[in-house]
């Protein structure tokens, strides 16, 4: 009866998981300090100049001869009065009121125009492109005062021609903004699918092309909209723009000139108002630009730091350093995300070991934590969110997570190496291949330009890249991607290392080209007595490479052993579908299985074996508790309670 209920009740929570609320985008903004001050400064302003009709302000246009230029705080003028003895304070909130009004209504008529440009021009290209571009181009040939101006003189002065010229003046920065987005988007593969599905050009733009654009525009508009205000001031200082009696802060400024020295407060508090105005708008925009990259509102770019967080538990048992030192053993590695109140259990108890000149093959489905396991090895987890909350991890006898950040870096492409998945995305597309091994050389050891490009050709060459002298001068992007790959691999050897992680390197390639690189690999490690932790998803290629194998399920290491044992007689009942899984060619016999129902999410971790669920073999023992590996064979553990009669079963199987 509990179990029922205590069942539906994690059913309950799993369909209802507390999500931690992304950051808010005024949270975002106020970890800015200049820009939350901006804001508080700003939304004063715009408070009072909301207010204006309704606070107990007198008329900013009645005169008083009698009480011209009065100082501040006078009697009933607490900032002193003007030349034609209106009141001061009146006159500012009135004008900053309209100033603001002014700018952003410039500044969203520039944004509608300029965007709409840019959106045609960087979509359709060609002909069209240049011909707005180049329109634009001559808006941009003249100095932007000038050329409002020149405006304002055609259109005659007044406080509208004042917003039109100074609209039309900003609209090129919109314009080169969003067509330079727009181009990069619209070759997009999202927006060739649309394409493809037969939407329309218009729907296309607006559905497709403009949500991408609209933070670009957001941002434009609120670094421009301050300087426009400048601009319509400046306009109205010249006494171009607003038209007495209406008075903005521009005017003001410009009134307050003509008696500057008799009445100086006139022109600092109306100089004073601009300013706090101008920058506090600076501010905000600045905030606002930082706080829309959707990749600082994820919080993953939140400066990661150059080594993973590492916060062990203080009672946690320090393993003492292995006997022999291996070139690398792994002892009780739990890495996590801790992303709000989530806890993602990524890598949860690991332990292994390589032996110098051993292969260790590491398996599992995607998810299942191998990347993440490969780069805590030398601190490469981003952090924040990563954090390593127990475990050590020994090269050559050396505690690698306790190194120095400037030892640790040396190790990295240094004696320990990496190769990643897809080699054109960790390959520069600008450098030519030769280049960039001599950089990987020269990252680690003194060596002149020509003598690294010498290394770098021999490197090519050991990677059996024919004609590698020329080869060298490629670019990532003239070789195909087992090309590619071995370029990558000559770059994960440049410093004679003693291990070499690789991460599903050959998981973007076919299967020829794949069988080239193992057996390349294979090669090296035999010819340099190098260690090797390969990754991958594929039975089929441990067994051709490794000399052991770790299964790796939901963060955990549920079975490991020599690779040939585990094929044979499994342990553990993921091994046995795992391999199950591998096609065999040619034998007709077995169906190709799948394994049915997901791997758990690392967030919400069932009690006992994490694979209990998709078990066939599980019973009530196996979702209670913590499940330790024993060992079921000489060198060879499994975390299964029925590690022997999975092993019997398999034997008498392959027997029958
Ligand atoms: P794979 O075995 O396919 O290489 P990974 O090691 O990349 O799997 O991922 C292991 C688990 O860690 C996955 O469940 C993934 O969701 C989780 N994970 C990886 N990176 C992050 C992150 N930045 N924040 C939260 N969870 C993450
Ligand atoms: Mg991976």
């Amino acid at each position: 009866m509990s179990a029922i209920s205590t069942s539906s009740s994690a059913g309950d929570a799993a369909r209802t998981p507390e999500r931690p609320k992304r950051r808010s985008f005024l949270r975002l903004l106020l970890r800015n300090r200049l820009a939350g001050l901006g804001l508080v400064v700003l939304a004063a302003i715009v408070a009072i100049a909301i207010l204006a009709p309704i606070l107990p302000l007198a008329d900013p246009n009645a005169t008083a001869p009698a009480n011209r230029l009065l100082p501040p705080l006078s009697e009933g003028h607490l900032l002193g009065t003007d030349e034609l003895g209106r009141d001061l304070l009146s006159r500012l909130v009135w004008g900053t009121r309209l100033s603001l009004f002014m700018g952003v209504a410039a500044t969203l008529v520039a944004a509608l125009l300029g965007s709409t440009i840019g959106l045609v021009a960087g979509y359709f290209g060609g002909r069209l492109d240049n011909a707005l571009m180049r329109s634009i181009d001559m808006l941009m040939a003249f100095p932007y005062i000038l050329l409002a101006l020149a405006i304002v003189a055609v259109l005659g002065p007044g406080l509208l021609n004042a917003l039109y010229a100074v609209a039309i003046v900003n609209i090129p920065f919109f314009a080169r903004n969003i067509r330079g987005v727009t181009v990069g988007l619209s070759h997009k593969d999202f927006v060739e699918a649309a394409r493809l599905s037969g939407m329309g050009h218009g729907r296309i733009l607006v559905s497709e092309v403009l949500p991408n654009v609209m933070p670009v525009i957001v941002i434009t508009m609120s670094t421009t909209v301050g300087w426009m205000i400048l601009e319509t001031a400046g306009l109205s200082f010249l006494g171009l723009g607003s038209q007495p009696p209406q008075a903005d802060l521009g005017s003001i400024l410009g009134e307050g000139r003509k008696v500057m020295l008799t009445a100086p407060h006139v022109t600092t508090i109306a100089g004073i108002t601009i300013f706090l105005l101008v920058m506090s708008i600076n501010l905000v925009g600045d905030g606002v630009r930082d706080a829309l990259d959707p990749r600082l509102s994820a919080g993953a770019l939140a400066r990661p730091a150059p080594v993973t967080r590492i916060a062990r538990a203080k009672n946690a048992d320090d393993a003492a350093p292995p006997e022999g030192s291996p070139a690398l053993a792994v002892r009780r590695l739990s890495t996590r995300f801790e992303v709000g109140e989530r806890i993602y259990r990524a890598v949860n108890d690991v332990s292994f070991t390589i032996r110098r000149g051993e292969c260790l093959g590491l398996v599992g489905e995607s998810g299942s934590g191998k990347s993440v396991t490969a780069l805590s090895l030398l601190g490469l987890v981003p952090s924040p969110p990563g954090v390593i909350r127990a475990g050590r991890v020994w090269r050559e006898g050396e505690d690698v997570l306790s190194l120095s950040r400037e030892k640790l870096r040396a190790l990295r492409g240094g004696r320990v190496s990496y190769i990643f998945q897809d080699p054109l995305t960790t390959l520069h597309p600008l450098f030519t291949v030769g280049d960039q091994l001599v950089e990987a050389i020269r990252a680690h050891r003194p060596a002149s330009h020509a003598e690294a490009w010498t290394q770098a050709v021999a490197l090519l060459d050991r990677v059996r890249i024919p004609a590698a002298a020329d080869r060298a001068e490629a670019l990532p992007h003239e070789l195909s991607g087992g090309m590619r790959q071995r370029v990558a691999i000559a770059m994960a050897l440049a410093n004679e290392p003693d291990l070499i992680i690789a991460d599903e390197p050959t998981t973007a390639l076919d299967v020829t080209v794949q069988a080239q690189i193992l057996a390349l690999l294979d090669e090296l490690r035999r010819e340099s007595g190098l260690a090797l932790l390969f990754i991958t998803h594929d039975f089929g290629v441990v067994s051709q490479l490794c000399d052991r194998v770790a299964v790796m399920y939901a963060g955990k290491i549920v079975e490991e052993g020599p690779t040939q044992a585990v094929l044979e007689a499994p342990a553990h009942p993921y091994t046995r579908l795992l391999i199950a899984c591998v096609p065999i060619l040619g034998s007709g016999k077995r169906a190709l299985d799948a394994i049915p129902g997901l791997p758990p999410a690392v967030d919400r971790l069932p009690d006992g074996c994490a694979f209990a669920p998709r078990c066939p073999r599980a019973t009530a023992a196996c979702k209670e508790g913590e499940i330790p590996p024993v060992s079921v064979a000489d060198r060879r553990s499994a975390r299964c309670l029925y590690a022997g009669e999975v092993m019997r079963a398999a034997t008498e199987g392959s027997a029958a």
